[in-house]
């Protein structure tokens, strides 16, 4: 019996339940106890159905743990291996894998259906089916998942910290690093300061920019911007964003903006606080109806804008994990800074209580 938070209806407090029975590993999979789980915004959006995911659902999607059970047919993992569970596996055949766009593998698209590649689910609870969050449902002290969507690393790495990067931090450096186009001297606003946007605050320094504005609502959270990063910071409580970001850049507005919190009018704003000829990224998940409106065409081509979506930091992960790894190693990358608690399972409301009023970077679960 494994003990997990779960996702039981729209808007309803996640159960803990301690009755989930994990079956073996099948053909290609693992069986992984989990060290350590974030608590991400897209599990608070399964929750709340901007993520449309059927319950009963184990979910959490960033985690890391060890390998306790190698399925047939798997090569490179033994029982006792570390792992960073990634929410995206990578196949490294089909055809995005083949073109370098990893984080657009065609095996993703079976999550849809809550469960493994072949889109049944290995947990079930008293006798019935419970689904597992991108493949993977990390809060749960045991789970099953493809062996490509796990990626193996050094012990001496910590787990909790480790557990970052399947998520919020291959997302947000990604964003900078991969997706966008920064260079060296480049003045960058990043709209949204929580734990994505504090990753794509120190992508774009590991990236080379020179400038880096942070913007958020919450002084905490720009305090916390500064550390990773940040030169400067706006509140947008308190003026206008867009016209504070043109203030700072000779009214020019920014080389690159990122928006990392999905919402219809912080878009508008990401693109409006762009320069002329620059890059906006859109990071943060909207609702299903929220529409990207570039009218009038005329002044989309005119002013020459590029608008890009990021999805997943349009990283390859196999390759990915070990360049944060390294980029920790060296210093450039924080990691335990994310952590703004550590929690035990049974605090997962709590942490998405806390999420939503914006007072954490990240809660981890430590199992
Ligand atoms: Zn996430
Ligand atoms: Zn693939």
């Amino acid at each position: 019996m494994s003990r997990a938070a779960v996702h039981v209806g729209l808007d309803q407090p996640l159960e803990i339940r301690d009755d989930l029975e994990v079956a073996p590993p099948q053909r290609g999979e693992l069986k992984v106890r989990i060290a350590a789980s974030g608590v991400c915004h897209s599990d608070l959006s399964v929750q709340n159905g901007t993520i449309p995911l059927a319950p009963p659902m184990v979910l959490g999607h960033e985690g890391a743990g060890v390998v306790e059970e190698v399925g047939e047919g798997v090569v490179g993992f033994a029982p006792g291996d570390h792992v960073v569970l990634t929410f995206v596996p990578e196949c490294g055949e089909c055809y995005f894998c083949r073109r370098d766009q990893g984080f657009m593998c065609e095996k993703s698209a079976a999550q849809a259906a809550g469960g493994m590649l072949d889109g049944t689910t290995r947990m079930t609870s008293g006798g019935r089916p419970v689904g597992q969050m991108a493949m993977c449902g990390t809060f749960g002290e045991v789970t099953v998942v493809p062996a490509i969507s796990a990626v193996k690393i050094d012990p001496d790495v910590p787990l909790e910290a480790a557990a970052l990067l399947g998520c919020a931090v291959q997302t947000g450096v990604g964003a900078a690093t991969h997706t966008a186009n920064i260079r060296g001297g480049d003045t960058v606003a990043v709209l949204g300061c929580g734990g994505v946007g504090l990753n794509v605050i120190q992508g774009a320094r590991i990236a080379g920019a020179e400038r880096i504005i942070a913007v958020d609502m919450v002084d905490a959270k720009l305090d916390l911007a500064r550390r990773f990063g940040a030169t400067d910071v706006v509140n947008a409580a308190r003026a206008n964003p867009v016209a504070q970001v043109q203030s700072l850049t000779e009214e020019r507005g920014a080389d690159v903006a990122f928006e990392v919190i999905g919402l219809a009018a912080t878009i508008e704003q990401s693109m409006q606080m762009t320069r002329r000829g620059g890059e906006t990224v859109l990071v943060g998940v909207p609702r299903l109806d929220v529409v990207l409106n570039v009218n009038p065409a005329f002044a989309f081509i005119y002013t020459a804008r590029t608008v890009k979506g990021c999805w997943y930091g349009s990283a390859n992960v196999h390759r990915e994990v070990p360049r944060l790894l390294e980029l920790y190693r060296t210093g450039e990358l924080m990691l335990d800074e994310l952590i703004s608690r550590e929690i035990a399972l049974d605090q997962v409301n709590e942490a998405f209580a806390a999420m939503k009023a914006g007072e954490v970077a990240r809660s981890v679960i430590v199992f």
